[in-house]
């Protein structure tokens, strides 16, 4: 890992010194550490920003100084063993006496000072803090000053605070980020010397007209603002790349500025994470030796496993620096009831779906005096357990095999106009099956398919990953000559890095297919006939447990292909589309088509299957059990070694295997029935026996006892054909079989 790390950094000096130096250079740990000796002494010479296990954010709303009851929260922090606080100190109002004109101070300061007052006594606990400052809005009296400081929209008009209308919303790219928030972040550096500042909403709040974006991307472009959001825009694609540039160059004005008063802190910034994500996630992980990570909870029908998803996208790009995961102890909803608590087996399980995803877990509050104070207890549970254990959750790096690509240059190039359908909806659909089908996965950004970044993968799944330069799939056909495997979907490769449509798969060799020139679709009503190899007599292993089918539904877009070699069996066969009525009318038309469903090819070392519809995409829509075995048998016929874990038994479980420095862990996180209709959880439902296998280090250290880290119990363990066999008698939401090893 210590290796990987330095990999990692080296790759990263070149391009952005700034972060990366506040990184390399990391002072030793700031704050007093005598209670985390042991956490250092595992981790040598990564600075503070490797040391904190546990966060506290706690927000201050405008009425707090003065308020609240700051004796209640420090005690209530040392009771749950945070060793970092998140703490309000300014931008859209501050919570110290500022100098900075125009910087509005909360009215209910008065003489005080409420940030530097917690954030000193957090610091005499021996707790890191980072200052949070917030730029998206501002006053009256800043719009009079500086009316050029606000964001326009499209009309030419300035735009009010959609929520509170004492406010307007600020301009993202101009002066009022680089000056006035610049002059905040020196003077919150000089005055207490915080180990970082992170500052939310600082991306701006929408496509601003101001007469400064207007003039730096003219002068950028020699064009004029876009005007819609379509990619294939040529002011639009300007502006992609212009918008990026100038967030970065925002985070390295920060940056230096934090650095040139403290060179052992650092800016963070507030970045989303995956395909989606407008931030160039593989620069941030360039730039960042830490992250927090902003999706504090789901809402509607968002899948329990979406906090680990956030806490695997964030790591394809930072390597193992520490990224933390916010929880909101609230209800996050569209109707913003931001001052709500949700019930507590919903925090608990959202945070723990993120440490069994090497998340550091975080809280966060707004407004100091709290209303409703059942959270309380819920959180200081998980805390407590997770610092009790905490030799355990110091992962090294994580023993998955398997790795799904994403690729936000997919979701910028090819999604339009609807990138959650066509880019993030097949991701989601091949998540729920690898999770269905237990098995341990990491997430890859397609930027970084080096092989120092995929080596440790046997497996690479790419579900429509559609947008791919020749180099990345010379990257990909290389991974497979090496002895790797992948699985691909739909129109993976069938566009360049940029959107523009090839008229060959990019990876058409290693698929064995070619495009015939169609992509159908949405089709109705289209089938996939279950098929013996003639040869052989017998099915594929692709089609274990559904030897019985005959015939499965198809999804609903598929690519028109040919096989390269004629001779090729495929195990599933297309049934074109049929009348879905009249009733009378619905039977097949065509039965002697014989179009492959599926390509299977052993390919030099590694293995490669493609499906030539849109399986993964269909299967997050419909969640057909037939879809799902399909998708487990493919990566397990690809991956063809044994699993580096397995566990037996039932019910749906989100599982990670990580390696620490003198142990092995395996989590298990009870996703069962969480509820029957939507999203929020009722109660959790524990499960029964399940038998957990995991593959001992290859570096022949023995394992010198078993321990279920939850249950809190020592168990019996046995090695059977290479793996060591523990039982664990029953899950309720969350268990972590920990394997020490001989020292
Ligand atoms: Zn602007």
């Amino acid at each position: 890992m210590q290796n990987s790390r330095r990999n990692f950094l080296k790759q990263a000096a070149g391009l952005s010194a700034v972060c990366i130096a506040g990184l390399e250079n990391a002072a030793p740990v700031k704050a007093s550490a005598q209670s985390h000796d042991e956490a250092i002494a595992n981790n040598p010479g990564t600075g503070w920003y490797d040391r904190p296990m546990r966060w506290a954010q706690l927000s201050f709303v405008e009425d707090d100084p003065g308020n609240y009851d700051l004796a209640f929260w420090l005690d209530y922090f040392k009771r749950i063993h945070a060793d970092a606080a998140l703490l309000d100190a300014g931008g859209c109002v501050a919570f110290y006496p500022t100098q900075v004109p125009l910087h509005y101070r909360s009215k209910w300061l008065g003489k005080m000072d409420a940030f530097g007052e917690i954030a000193s006594a957090c610091r005499n606990f021996g707790m890191n803090v980072v200052a949070r400052t917030d730029a998206h809005a501002c006053h009256q009296d800043v719009y009079d000053a500086h009316p050029d400081w606000l964001m326009v929209d499209d009309n030419g008009n300035k735009v009010r605070h959609p929520s509170d209308k004492d406010f307007w919303l600020t301009c993202a790219l101009g002066p009022y980020n680089f000056d006035f928030m610049t002059a905040v972040h020196k003077e919150v550096m000089t005055m207490y010397k915080p180990d970082a500042i992170f500052t939310n909403r600082w991306a701006g709040s929408g496509m601003c007209y101001c007469e400064h974006c207007r003039e730096n991307f003219h002068r950028f472009s020699g064009l004029d603002l876009p005007r819609t959001r379509d990619p294939h825009d040529p002011s639009q694609r300007q502006y992609m790349a212009w918008h990026q540039q100038r967030l970065f160059e925002l985070c390295r004005v920060w940056n230096s500025a934090i650095q040139a008063i403290d060179p052992h802190a650092c800016y963070i910034a507030n970045a989303g994470g995956g395909a989606l994500s407008e931030l160039d996630m593989k620069t941030f992980g360039r730039l960042a030796p830490l992250a927090i990570a902003d999706r504090q909870s789901r809402r509607g029908l968002m899948a329990p496993w979406m906090a680990g998803k956030s806490a695997k996208e964030y790591r394809s790009t930072m390597g193992m620096n520490p990224a933390v995961g916010l929880t909101s102890v609230g209800i996050d909803d569209k109707n913003r009831w931001k001052d709500s608590v949700q019930n507590g087996d919903e925090i608990s399980l959202w945070m723990v779906d993120g440490i069994a995803h090497n998340f550091r877990p975080a809280f966060t509050k707004f407004n100091a005096k709290p209303f409703d104070k059942r959270w309380f207890p819920v959180v200081e549970m998980t805390f407590d357990w997770h610092h009790a254990n905490e030799r355990y959750l110091r992962n090294r790096r994580s023993l998955a095999r398997v790795g799904m690509v994403f690729s936000q240059q997919t979701a910028a190039w090819y999604g339009w106009p609807d990138p959650a359908s066509r880019v993030e909806d097949p991701i989601l659909g091949f998540y729920q099956a690898l999770i269905e089908a237990r098995i341990p996965f990491e997430m890859v950004h397609d930027g970084l398919l080096e092989p120092e970044h995929v080596s440790q993968f046997r497996t690479l799944i790419l579900p429509n990953i559609a947008a791919l330069s020749n180099r990345q799939c010379e990257q990909i056909s290389a991974f497979v000559r090496d002895g790797g495997a992948i699985v691909a979907t739909h129109e993976t490769s069938l566009f360049d890095e940029g959107g523009q449509p090839r008229t060959e798969f990019g990876l058409a060799e290693l698929f064995g297919a070619s495009f015939t020139g169609k992509v159908e679709g949405p089709i109705l009503n289209s089938y996939l006939n279950v098929k013996k190899d003639p040869r052989t007599g017998a099915y594929h292993p692709l089609l274990a447990g559904l030897e019985d089918a005959g015939r499965i539904i198809n999804g609903t877009h598929r690519v028109h292909v040919e096989a390269r070699d004629p001779s090729m069996h495929s195990p599933l066969e297309v049934v074109p589309t049929y009348p879905d009525l009249p009733m009378e009318e619905v039977f097949p038309r065509v039965t002697d088509m014989h179009d492959p469903g599926v390509f299977l090819r052993e390919a030099g070392r590694g293995r490669v299957v493609y499906f030539p519809w849109d399986i993964d995409r269909t299967f997050w829509e419909v969640l057909t059990l037939d879809h799902s075995k399909l998708l487990r048998n493919a990566v397990l016929w690809a991956t063809n070694e044994p699993a580096p874990l397995e566990v037996e038994g039932k019910g749906i479980l989100d599982i990670s295997t990580w390696m620490q420095k003198n142990s092995i862990t395996a989590h298990l996180v009870n996703l069962t029935n969480p509820m029957m209709l939507k999203g929020p959880i009722r109660e959790i439902i524990p499960i029964s026996r399940q038998v957990v296998r995991i593959r001992p280090p290859k570096d022949g250290r023995r394992v010198t006892r078993a321990r279920l880290l939850v249950s809190g119990t020592d168990v019996p363990f046995s090695e059977e054909s290479g793996m060591i066999e523990v039982e664990v008698p029953t899950v309720e939401l969350h268990e972590v079989v920990a394997l020490d090893l001989q020292v």
